[in-house]
């Protein structure tokens, strides 16, 4: 069994200055682009599961067709609830067996999102699974929720430390200049904020919104502590591209293995790139087999 928990795979990119690509599942060929991908680069990866793709095909379906498909790589893989904004779902995922777990209460009052998340954490402790947490609002548009530019709010130093210290949350997602979505012009990161967050929370720091963030400001960015970068959408415009490229070229072939499997090799090469970028390649061999058999 490859599974590794959330705490183990972010801290060891943390401390070893590379970043995880956490990338979005949404039916057996995502998931096999990204375990596909994470293998030919012997790197640890992260597979997300979605909100949206819990309202389609559930939670306990999805965690399970990953591990089916997980369980013969030979790369440490972790599953992760991706922006749960219900305590139960999140506690759903603890007992399906998820190696990490994201409770986003950014929506709450820091009060609100502060007690439910400590709360997320310490159940996720007690279990070895990882716990991430949101501070300050990122915009874009995620599951249905839009966070207009004008509400999407830089997260302050202050209050991720603070939110830190009342939660212990394992790792810490913040807005620092990223949205969901695709963007409108090119994003510029608040580097000398992330500095200041990362030096007060001393703990890896997530990145959401990170497709589309170009190279450079990805790879500075996991110099001051980003450990784990969340990519979507730009992954499911590669999936996207590669079957419409293939019905226009068969444009009579219903054999969905094809289009589909073309998507799925478009998506994967997408996901090499990110790997490449993040760093985590050939890592893979860093986690220790006893490491990996944390859960299921
Ligand atoms: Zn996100």
């Amino acid at each position: 069994m490859p599974f590794v928990d959330g705490k183990t795979l972010l801290t060891h990119a943390y401390e070893n200055q590379y970043g995880i690509g956490a990338f979005s599942a949404h039916n057996a060929e995502t998931i096999l682009a990204i375990l596909d991908a994470a293998e030919e680069k012997q790197s640890p990866v992260m597979i997300q599961i979605g909100q949206k793709v819990i309202q389609t095909l559930g939670l306990k379906p999805m965690k399970e067709m990953v591990d089916a498909f997980a369980r013969n790589v030979s790369v440490p893989v972790c599953i992760h609830l991706d922006h749960s904004r219900q305590y139960e779902q999140t506690m759903e995922a603890v007992q399906a067996g998820f190696q990490s777990v994201m409770f986003d209460g950014s929506g709450l009052t820091f009060q609100e999102n502060t007690r439910i998340t400590k709360q997320v954490v310490e159940t996720a402790r007690a279990l070895g699974i990882g716990s991430e947490g949101e501070i300050g609002k990122i915009g874009g548009t995620e599951d249905d929720i839009t966070v207009d530019e004008k509400d999407a709010l830089i997260t302050t130093t202050e209050e991720a430390l603070n939110f830190v210290n009342e939660t212990d949350v394992d790792y810490l997602a913040v807005s620092i200049g990223t949205a969901h979505g695709i963007y409108k012009q090119t994003p510029n990161l608040r580097f000398e904020r992330l500095k200041e967050i990362s030096q007060a929370v001393k703990r890896p720091i997530v990145l959401h919104g990170g497709s589309d963030v170009p190279d450079e400001q990805v790879r500075k960015a996991i110099t001051m502590g980003i450990a784990k970068i969340n990519v979507d959408t730009e992954l499911r415009q590669a999936y996207t591209k590669g079957i419409k490229e293939y019905l226009r070229d068969h444009p009579d072939d219903i054999v969905l293995a094809d289009s589909l499997g073309a998507g799925r090799e478009y998506m994967k090469e997408k996901v090499k790139e990110k790997i490449d970028v993040f760093g985590s390649a050939g890592k893979a061999d860093q986690f220790s087999m006893k490491e990996k058999v944390v859960t299921l």
